[in-house]
């Protein structure tokens, strides 16, 4: 039975009414659905990727296809289930760009990332999250500035929106794109980057911020149980992210 809906789902459903109604960006006239946060209103940890893809696009939510099943797995290797955290993008409009005769996804542009800030940004004010996880280079660099380097400055916390504390990690859709001992070299650092952000939820737990909203509470996100993620030379994420 699905939850009841709350104060916090309404705010949501009107944040999506609006972005369903802007085209403030070119790509709002050329996407086929708007694509903005699902998941836990309640969760404190709130996950940004940049942007939609085409199977996003084509079914209006984030993280779908083979990165959002990699992001599934991601998750359960600390013991998340997806339906645990809020997940959203930078831009909810697919970024798009014509490639030999075919439409193919492109990064966004500074300037939809800023004409979108508003939406990101009342999605986090709902949600209220206490942790951010930034996968990929355009979202670390929406919360941390256009220097920001993946390669040099992720695996660190830093101070977010409103109290928040920030990691960045790859993104699942440029893990894919690794091969050999790339690809083991990326899922180690990803792997530790999560298990940072597992421990973090595990301190902040102890150490609650403020009541919650009468009627909800946010829900402690359990940790793995014993024995639930195993070490190996690779590490779990290397185990679990093996899409072969
Ligand atoms: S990307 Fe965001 S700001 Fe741009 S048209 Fe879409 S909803 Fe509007």
């Amino acid at each position: 039975m699905s939850a009841a809906p709350t104060e916090r789902h309404a705010a949501l459903a009107a944040i999506r009414a609006r972005a369903d109604a802007c085209r403030r960006c070119a790509i709002g006239h050329t996407r086929t659905n708007i694509v903005c946060g699902v998941g836990n209103p309640f969760s404190p940890l709130v996950i940004v990727g940049e942007g939609p893809g085409e199977n996003e696009d084509r079914q209006g939510e984030p993280f779908v296809g083979r990165a959002g099943e990699l992001l599934t797995r991601m998750l359960a290797a600390i013991g998340l289930r997806r339906e645990d955290v809020f997940i959203t993008n930078t831009i909810k409009c697919r970024a798009t760009v014509e490639e030999n005769g075919r439409i193919a996804n492109r990064a966004p542009s500074p300037e939809e990332m800023s004409n979108c800030r508003e939406y990101l940004d009342a999605e986090l004010d709902v949600v209220a999250p206490r942790i951010i996880l930034a996968l990929g280079a355009p979202a670390a660099k929406s919360f941390l500035g256009r220097d920001f380097s993946i390669t040099r400055q992720r695996g660190i916390w830093y101070p977010g929106p409103q109290g928040t504390q920030i990691m960045v990690t790859f993104h699942p859709a440029y893990i894919l794109r690794q091969t050999g001992g790339n690809m083991a070299a990326v899922k180690r650092l990803v792997w530790a980057d999560l298990q940072a952000v597992r421990a973090k939820l595990d301190a902040l737990a102890d150490q609650p911020a403020g009541s919650p909203p009468a009627g909800a509470t946010q829900p402690a996100i359990a940790a793995p149980s014993p024995g639930e993620v195993t070490q190996a030379p690779d590490g779990p994420v290397a185990l679990r992210l093996d899409l072969s």
